[in-house]
């Protein structure tokens, strides 16, 4: 079946709370007329000027750009293969503890500011909980505990401060990251050392020692980058520090979801945009892009079906892009040759549940180990229970291993950090392998990254891989999602 372009447009909506519901936005110059009590369906009526853009997929950008579209009256459909939306930042119930369960733990920053705009749109940014001040908790394997805590001082002093009162470091150390910082925190331009460099090459050629590259730069590295110091690409980490930890002291802020991560945005972004007119739908899998006379038609669906789009935007990830695009483009165009090139890096979560507490800690940094970070998820979400998520990122060493190995090497650490862990039972676990949890972002990586506008008319790229010159995170799935949206509208005449 095809759905061709009608006079009126018909969608099918959430029922509305009252029978007749009736607003007009005097903004956007259109009539929005809801029908209620027609079950089973409810529709609504669209002047057929709004374009419609297809989004594929229901991750962060696909979710943002369909918020930002919404809001440049432009008909938002957006097609989600999975039965629930949030790609890889999604959370779900597990039925043995009862407890909400993300596929992996989530870090925000201050820094974060589309993403901090599109919760604040969605009226759910109180559901992440920001620290006053950055502050960073660090473990060694024999068990002491020191922390790098923001000092109240503009930047970079709050960071550089801090560092000098912190017994994370010792004294020679602490002139290590302070020569790093200054260098960072001072200098405007990026310096161009670091454009070919990995992560270690260019800590080692500033004379970083090995320990502290261990036990801190590697830490960070890993979380932010998602990838071994000696892939990593130097000029990337040089930014992420720039704007995490030198900018200002509210950007350097870590903030946690303190509910499961599909309540933080999916669900709100997903009402968001059928409020307004779009839809969007589960369960539905696009097989591949309707191309005709050069330019995106539209898509088609697993089932066969094919719809047609004014625009359709991809936010799928880059190693599921090459299913979607025509075979014969992409061995002709070299933009999308080289976007589906990039190489992954995954990410293991351990999710344990124990007989009693084993920290008061709400996160900490494992320093010296093969685990890197603990989150006191039972704290974090408040449910009380004895829950703590174990984070073993840039895991390409260990992503073959069982699940069983994975949860023996896990416990026999474990009581290094955590004594109260030896003597704890464990009564249940939970281990969440993402293979493609992100790009690795090596030295070369950059000039692979597409723009949202691609060679072929009609057809746009989000996702938190294309060119935003930011890691994989939430924020450059978001800024890209923002940004794809951006160009539609500027392309198809809006605002
Ligand atoms: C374990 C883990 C931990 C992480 N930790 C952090 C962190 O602490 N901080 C941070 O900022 N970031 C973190 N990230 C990264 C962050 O999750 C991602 O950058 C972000 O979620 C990517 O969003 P996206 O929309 O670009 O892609 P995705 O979330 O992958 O969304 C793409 C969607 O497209 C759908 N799709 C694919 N193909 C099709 C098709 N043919 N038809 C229809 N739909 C399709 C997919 O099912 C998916 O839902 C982490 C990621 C993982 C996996």
């Amino acid at each position: 079946m095809t759905s061709g372009r009608r006079p009126l447009r018909e969608a099918r909506v959430a029922p509305p709370r009252a029978n007749l519901e009736f607003s007009y936005n005097w903004s956007r110059g259109f009539l929005h007329l809801f029908f209620g009590g027609l079950n089973p369906d409810t529709w609504l009526l669209i002047p057929e000027s709004l374009k419609e853009v297809l989004i594929i997929g229901g991750g962060f950008s696909g979710l943002a750009a369909g918020v930002a579209l919404s809001d440049g009256d432009r008909r938002v459909r957006l097609l989600e293969q999975k039965p629930h939306l949030g790609g890889r930042a999604r959370s779900f119930l597990d039925r043995t503890s009862g407890a909400v369960v993300d596929n992996g733990q989530h870090i925000l920053m201050g820094c974060y500011h589309a993403t901090i705009g599109l919760l604040t749109t969605l009226g759910t940014l109180g559901r992440v909980r920001f620290q006053p001040r950055l502050a960073l908790h660090f473990l060694d394997r024999d068990g002491r505990a020191t922390a790098l805590e923001a000092r109240d001082l503009p930047s970079p002093w709050h960071v550089l401060l801090g560092v000098l009162a912190s017994g994370s470091f010792d004294f020679m150390e602490k002139l290590e990251v302070l020569r790093l910082g200054g260098r960072l925190g001072w200098s405007k331009a990026p310096p161009r050392d670091a454009e070919r460099l990995s992560v270690r090459e260019w800590l080692t050629q500033l004379g970083q020692s090995e320990a502290l590259q261990r036990n801190f730069w590697d830490l960070l590295c890993i979380a932010a980058l998602n990838e071994d110091p000696s892939i990593a690409s130097a000029a990337l980490f040089q930014r992420v520090l720039r704007l995490a930890l030198f900018s200002s002291p509210a950007d350097s802020r870590l903030g946690i979801p303190s509910v499961g991560l599909s309540e933080v945005y999916a669900d709100a972004a997903a009402a968001y945009i059928r409020a307004r007119g779009g839809q969007v739908e589960c369960g539905q899998g696009v097989d591949g892009l309707w191309v005709s006379g050069g330019e995106c038609r539209g898509v088609r669906l697993t089932g066969g079906e094919q719809m047609e789009a004014d625009v359709v935007l991809s936010a799928v990830p880059w190693f599921q892009l090459a299913a979607v695009l025509p075979g014969e483009l992409l061995r002709r165009e070299p933009f999308f040759a080289a976007a589906v090139s990039l190489r992954p890096a995954p990410i293991i979560s351990l999710n344990l549940w124990f007989d009693r507490p084993i920290t008061d800690l709400d996160f900490a940094g494992l320093r010296g180990g093969t685990l890197q970070w603990m989150f006191n998820k039972g704290k974090i979400l408040g449910s009380g229970g004895n829950y703590v998520s174990l984070v073993l990122s840039g895991a390409h060493r260990h992503i073959a291993l069982t699940k069983e190995e994975l949860l023996a090497a896990a416990l026999a650490e474990l009581g290094d950090f955590f004594p109260e862990a030896k003597t704890a039972r464990l009564l249940h676990s939970l281990v969440l392998k993402e293979r493609f949890a992100t790009f690795s972002p090596s030295a070369e990586v950059e000039e692979l990254r597409p723009q949202a506008r691609t060679p072929l008319g009609g057809f746009y790229l989000a996702g938190d891989w294309t060119a935003t010159g930011l890691p994989a995170t939430i924020e450059s799935a978001v800024q890209s999602g923002y940004t794809a949206a951006r160009a539609i509208l500027e392309d198809t005449g809006g605002q």
